[in-house]
Order: C-alpha cells, then structure tokens, then sequence
C-alpha cells in the first residue's frame, strides 16, 4: 500500500502523518536542534515504530543534533539510540530488540515535561490549552468546531478522545471514501490508542 521503510530523509515528509506529540517533538527538533532525554527516547521509538531502521536512525539524529561535534553526538547520544534498537546494553532478552515505542497510555502517564522540555501528549494540558490550540494551529488544525470540541474534551480529561477527534477531521473525506466503499472495517476504524497506529491510519488514508 505504498508505506516503505523510511529513511533519515524521509522523515520530513512524513511528519504530515504524525500525531501532535511526534509533530511537536519533530518540530523542536527542527526549531532547537536538540531535543531532552525523555522526547528523545519517545520519539527514537516511535520512529523505530514506523520502520525506521538503525542506521537511518543515527543519520537521522546525528544530523538533527547540527550544532554539536561528531565527537559530542558520539560520546552523549549515539549510546541511547542504539540501546533503544537493543544493539548495545540492556538486558539479553532485549538484545537485537530493544525497546517498543510508547502507547499513548504510557504518554499521558508520563511525567509532564519541565521547562525546556518536549514531550508526552500534549493534549494532557491542565494549565495552558491556548498553548495546546496553538500548537494545533501549527499543524493547519484550525476547524473551530474541532477545536470547541478539543477544548470540551481536554477539560474533562479525555485527551485520546480529543486526539482522535483532530485526526477524524483531518482525514474526513479519506474516512468518508472508504466507508463508503466498505473497504475498512471496525477494527481499522477503532479509537487510536498508539501514536503508531495514528501514523499507519493516516499514511494508508491518504495513499
Ligand atoms: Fe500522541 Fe496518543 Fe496523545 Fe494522540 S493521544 S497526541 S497519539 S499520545
């Protein structure tokens, strides 16, 4: 169905289909070239989640990280990339696996992030839903009844609710064909409760 490995120039382009948490996490890579341990190693497994392999994903850090040396990337941030992969440390049964990408389950019930800190869902925003809209904005997400409803959700704490809503509307018309056509049935029109299944829904949706 057209979805290939991607590789570290790949990503780009692929990021139209992320949910907002990779989106964001993706942008303050672009915007900081850096990003904090915990965004890093939520976002290294998602990409590994979509198929990005190890040494599309060193390319891909190391050249997101433009501003450091190769003797710096090397010696701070090379060791967890490939640790996620499983290539180095961990215990044996992780060896050659590494770790799996995160669930949102385990995204909302993340620490939030602290100043200077990118990640998590960020639709579990208690304190700043401007900011929340904002970001959505980013994203070309502007539809106001969406975002009425985004608001609705987020206040009563139902924020995958609020995350699939925001991805309904940004592929409506995909969503419309192939219910109409029959060709997907409940389980590939289920509630999206992994940022990798938002991804694979949204690519087949819209190839
Ligand atoms: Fe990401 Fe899940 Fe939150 Fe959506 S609900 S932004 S996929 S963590």
């Amino acid at each position: 169905n057209g979805l290939q490995a991607p590789t570290a120039g790949t990503v780009d382009a692929l990021s139209s289909h992320f949910p907002l948490c990779m989106q964001n996490m993706h942008r303050t890579l672009r915007q900081d070239a850096k990003l904090k341990h915990q965004g890093r190693l939520e976002y290294t497994l998602f990409l590994k989640g979509i198929g990005l392999d190890l040494s599309n994903a060193v390319e891909f850090w190391r050249r997101s990280f433009r501003t450091i040396t190769d003797e710096k990337f090397t010696k701070e941030y090379l060791y967890n990339v490939k640790h996620a992969y499983g290539e180095v440390g961990g215990d044996a049964n992780r060896r050659g696996r590494g770790y799996t990408p995160f669930s949102c389950q385990k995204l909302l019930t993340e620490p939030l992030p602290g100043p200077g800190q990118t990640h998590g869902c960020p639709y579990r925003t208690h304190t700043d839903v401007e900011n929340l809209v904002a970001l959505l904005g980013a994203t070309g997400m502007r539809d106001p009844e969406t975002i009425k409803s985004v608001r609705e959700d987020v206040g009563k704490q139902r924020y995958h609710i609020a995350c699939n809503r925001v991805f309904e509307f940004a592929h409506k018309s995909e969503l419309e064909r192939v219910k109409r056509k029959g060709g997907w049935g409940p389980a590939e029109l289920d509630t999206i409760l992994h940022p990798n299944s938002y991804f694979k829904r949204s690519f087949l949706l819209k190839h």
